[in-house]
């Protein structure tokens, strides 16, 4: 054993006797228990390539090595996502691995509040007894977890499958529920599968570029690079509240009021049909339900929309021209339409645009959500919350009957319908029927929606573990156990990015201390459960990943012409479907080329419903709207990672300010970078005014990353993604200095 080997040991609490003693080969050999240390691999010339863990845009990174240690990072060139890019947070992704408050041991929780440093075999033990009494006293569904869209997919197959198949945990969700889980909802209901239409190369090829609750050019600043690219001058037309960084850049802004979106997609579905500026053969060829939906935009007239949304009749017109001029018209939406009361319908009136306009299934075209986490896809279809493993059905018996064979389980095993989700969870654990949450990768403490709320919730429990790389953030803080786990860098995977593109995430970095990896983590807590046998084959993440390829064999997101890692690296990614017989090697492949959809009789549905009032509109008490999202390209949801680097830390504030329109500020008498006093009916926080015009007189604008943000934000979930509504809700603003 080498000295580094033995020293790594010798810090290693030794596990119980059934494991044997930590031997190298134990230390070093991948599908044991053991602490995966094999070193980096790396090519001849010491790179190697791996896809960012940061957001879901998936660049490719070339990590350079000397002595199997990383020492430099680049951009890769040759990748079809990326070409030659990153932005700051991927120039920084090595940076932020080295932390003093990187959890290094599990840490237990004792009875005078104190977390202290235990074994691994003292933490796992700790976590199926108390687990398992719960589930004794309180019935297998008083257990539950909550994950992540940040861990490989082949991690979250394992917990999936560990959770439900091997634990009997019913309700597990996961923190794409905040992200994507509107785009994911409207999809399965219009196209009849999660299916996002779209590759990047869309953005270069299209002559409109329509952006609803989008800023690009700062949440996704490489597709915003693909955009700058295009050489077809395209008209930029953003839809958002704000004076976005991306709306700067656009040659047309609509600058609407607050969650109006639905009412304005509306208006301009109505204004198209009036002016026969619509594909009809497209839609008597490939749709369903336009008929109804016709009648049902009559109501949208452009007085009535332009009086609802605050805009201009003649800028809704111009819109409406320009959809008609464009020969390639494509539309884009993340947060600011997912984030929302109605979201999954304004989700697809933007489907139903593209399709009554035939912009889908063509270059430069589509209806297009990008995603917010770099694992966001990979969660939709594989992590076994939303859907059955492989984007499969919980309630159709085929389904269940596939997934039993290949993982050769018991059917009976896995359950006929799907968990609560995320705020029903939440709501579970107030009600004192769920009393055991496992969380895994995500900081609930600082993003989740009334943040005062779930703090006291999460105090409700009788058992709170944490799974998390640092143990310092506001959840593991509340944490009876926490599990120190390794990070993006310092395991291998896969990742699926927003345009569908499976690519391959490499170890080029060991974990400190006794850290493990989230798949080791899930071995080993299958073991010390009893249900090791269950994951016999699930001994490597590849393993897992040929699992994985196998269960999606005849679906939509068919994978199983993809037969390793190499290939996936060799083809710069490989967008799904790509099976066994497709024979298509293309880089870049969008969706619906042939105008079959995945429903039965293979159409697109045209879905619409009215829009539903502001759940908390202004009042004389509160008679401000607030509005949230990200403030910077170096800031990442919670910071607990992009906080760690100098470099990013100097390219954003590093207090929580909040954007005034200079007339309110005025009027309040507030002066720029004064501290004031922001409120909602739920709790305030102070905040210095930044006076800008980028928001509306009434409008007030604050970046998710700082923790106090969400003490403001309220309760309010889409009826179909149950998605939370972050962006509008009622405050008020008072100076603090007098
Ligand atoms: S754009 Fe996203 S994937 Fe690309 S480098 Fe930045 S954080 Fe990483």
């Amino acid at each position: 054993m080498s000295t580094t080997l033995a020293k790594l040991a010798a810090l290693i609490p030794p596990l119980v006797d059934r494991h044997g003693p930590l031997t190298e080969e134990l230390l070093l050999a991948p599908g044991k228990f053991g602490l995966g240390l094999a070193p980096a691999k790396s090519t001849a010339d010491a790179v190697a390539r791996t896809v960012c863990g940061f957001c879901s845009t998936g660049c490719c990174l070339n990590v350079h090595l000397q002595d199997d240690e990383p020492v430099a990072l680049t951009p890769a060139s040759g990748y079809p996502v990326n070409l030659g890019m990153a932005c700051p947070k991927g120039w920084e992704a090595l940076t932020v691995l080295d932390a003093p408050d990187r959890a290094v041991t599990p840490l237990l929780r004792e009875r005078g509040g104190v977390q202290r440093a235990v074994s691994w075999d003292e933490a796992l033990q700790t976590f199926v007894a108390r687990m398992k009494g719960i589930q004794a006293e309180h019935g297998p569904e008083s257990i539950a977890f909550l994950s992540t869209g940040q861990i490989a997919t082949e991690e979250m197959a394992f917990l999936g499958a560990l959770a439900k198949f091997g634990m009997g945990m019913r309700h597990c969700d996961s923190n794409t529920r905040q992200c994507m889980a509107t785009a994911a909802t409207a999809y399965k209901e219009s196209f009849g599968f999660d299916a996002p239409p779209y590759t990047y190369a869309d953005f270069e090829q299209s002559d409109v570029i329509v952006l609803v609750g989008s800023n690009l050019c700062l949440a996704h600043p490489i597709l915003w690079q693909r955009v700058m690219r295009n050489p077809y001058r395209p008209e930029i037309v953003v839809i958002d509240p704000r004076t976005t960084e991306t709306a700067m850049a656009a040659t047309q802004h609509l600058p609407l009021y607050p969650k109006s979106d639905l009412a304005l997609l509306y208006g301009l579905a109505r204004l198209l049909i009036e002016r026969g500026w619509i594909d009809g053969k497209y839609i008597a060829a490939h749709t369903e339900g336009f008929d109804d939906f016709a009648r049902f935009v009559e109501p949208y007239t452009l007085e009535a929309v332009a009086a609802e949304t605050q805009l201009p009749a003649e800028s809704i017109e111009r819109l409406a021209r320009t959809i008609h001029a464009g020969a390639r018209v494509s539309f884009w939406w993340t947060m600011g339409v997912n984030q929302s009361h109605q979201a999954v319908r304004t989700a697809q009136a933007i489907i139903n645009l593209a399709l009554m306009t035939g912009n889908i299934g063509r270059p430069g075209t589509g209806a297009n959500s990008v995603t917010g986490q770099c694992n966001a896809m990979g969660s939709r279809l594989f992590s076994n919350t939303t859907n059955l493993l492989g984007g499969h059905d919980f309630a159709n018996p085929e389904h269940r009957a596939k997934v039993a064979g290949i993982l050769d389980i018991d059917e009976a095993v896995i359950p006929q319908k799907l968990g609560r989700p995320y705020h029903l969870i939440v709501e579970g654990i107030l009600r004192g029927e769920i009393r055991g949450l496992w969380i895994i990768g995500t900081n609930p403490a600082h993003s989740w929606i009334n943040q005062s709320m779930l703090r006291d919730v999460l105090d409700r429990l009788d058992l709170l573990v944490v799974q998390d790389m640092y143990h310092s953030t506001e959840t593991a803080q509340h944490a009876d156990l926490v599990l120190p786990a390794a990070a993006w860098g310092e395991k291998d995977g896969t990742l699926i990015n927003s345009e569908r593109r499976v690519g391959v995430i490499r170890k080029v970095s060991r974990a400190p201390g006794e850290a493990l990896t989230d798949f080791r983590i899930f071995q080993a807590i299958a073991r010390y459960w009893g249900c090791g046998e269950m994951f016999r084959a699930w001994d490597s993440p590849e393993a897992v990943f040929r699992i994985m390829t196998r269960l999606s064999a005849g679906q939509p997101c068919d994978i199983s012409g993809i037969e390793s890692y190499e290939q996936l690296d060799a083809h710069g990614g490989i967008q799904w479907p790509y099976a066994s017989d497709a024979g298509n090697q293309r880089q870049e492949r969008g969706l619906f080329t042939d105008g079959r959809y995945y429903r039965p009789n293979g159409r697109a549905k045209f879905v619409c419903e009215a829009p539903r009032p502001l759940p908390e509109p202004t009042s004389a008490e509160f008679p401000m709207i607030l509005l949230t999202g990200r403030g910077s390209a170096s800031q990442w949801h919670t910071q607990t990672r992009t906080s760690k680097s100098a470099v990013l830390r100097k390219l954003y504030p590093a207090e929580i300010y909040v954007e005034i329109n200079p007339a309110d500020a005025q009027e309040l008498g507030i002066r720029p970078d004064e501290l004031i006093e922001v409120a909602s009916q739920r709790g305030q926080l102070q905040a210095r005014a930044f006076l800008t015009l980028a928001v509306r007189p009434g409008q007030l604008f604050l970046p998710m990353h700082y923790d106090a943000t969400n003490r403001l934000t309220d309760a309010v979930f889409d009826p179909y993604s149950h998605q939370p509504a972050y962006k509008a809700c009622a405050v008020r603003v008072v100076r603090t200095a007098t």
